[in-house]
């Protein structure tokens, strides 16, 4: 059954803020172990989108389920629900009081995923895969933009989700520090995470995605795998965003 291996599935999804209708009706499944990017001009409604997905945002109509569970239902456990879905943001958002182990360690023990001692070893594990195992006990300040991003990848793989959202990871990124951060999400995909990620990294797309959306004015335009969006786009508006883009 198709449905058994869909991870989330957006059904005539709308959200308004005030007058503002920022999505007018998203139909989208992602599927386990799929990497969808998600690409648009600023405003197009894919941010909204992701926080949708995890109900940082309530949405006006239509469906969210992520893992059969419908988000939108106001007597679901929000944050059991959270618990399966990482997200990780533009700006890292670490705590700066707090070492880089215990940005990591805070969530799990604070709601008794693991013991101290477990979720300090899955820490220490999760900072060797994101190429930082010497920064354990560093804080935050002391990092740089890169180093913070992957700690806070760290600190959403943590909690052992089943899905990963990431907001464009690598925008507020110095040039040569992007590459290190998407190797750690390429290699995300590569052991089977399933990924929805908003990006202006066409590259990372182009290389990674199983699909790639293109999102403008609230709607998917057009969606389809990166050779066909990138090399063959069908809709206008998908042609002039990529010609000022790649
Ligand atoms: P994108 O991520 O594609 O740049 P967003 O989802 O951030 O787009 O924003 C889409 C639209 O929704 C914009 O017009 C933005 O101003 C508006 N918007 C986003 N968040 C809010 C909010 N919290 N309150 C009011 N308007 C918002
Ligand atoms: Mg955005």
């Amino acid at each position: 059954m198709a449905e058994a291996t869909a991870k989330v599935i957006v059904n005539g999804l709308k959200k308004n803020f005030g007058k503002n209708e920022v999505l007018k009706g998203i139909d989208l499944t992602v599927k386990q172990g799929e990497v969808v990017c998600v690409i648009g001009p600023s405003g197009s409604g894919k941010s909204t989108l992701l926080r949708c997905l995890n109900r940082l945002e309530e949405i006006n109509a239509g469906e969210v389920l992520v893992d059969g569970t419908n988000i939108a239902d106001k007597s679901i456990d929000i944050n059991k629900a959270r618990q399966n879905i990482g997200m990780v943001f533009q700006h890292f958002n670490l705590f700066p009081h707090l070492s880089v182990l215990e940005n990591i360690t805070l969530a799990p023990t604070e709601l008794g995923k693991a013991d101290k001692g477990t979720s300090r070893e899955t820490a220490l594990a999760l900072l060797d895969q994101v190429g930082l195992a010497d920064k354990a006990d560093a804080f935050p300040a002391s990092l740089s933009g890169g180093q913070k991003q992957r700690v806070a990848i760290a600190r959403a793989l943590a909690m052992n989700p089943d899905i990963m959202l990431f907001d464009e990871p690598t925008s507020a990124l110095d040039p040569e520090m992007v590459g290190d951060v998407l190797n750690v999400m390429k290699d995300l995909a590569k052991d089977g995470m399933t990924m929805v990620v908003v990006t202006h990294e066409m590259g990372f797309a182009r290389e990674v995605a199983d699909r790639v959306i293109f999102m403008d004015g609230g709607y998917i335009v057009e969606e389809g795998n990166p050779e066909e969006i990138f090399s063959n786009p069908q809709h206008n508006r998908t042609k002039e965003f990529l010609d000022k883009v790649l």
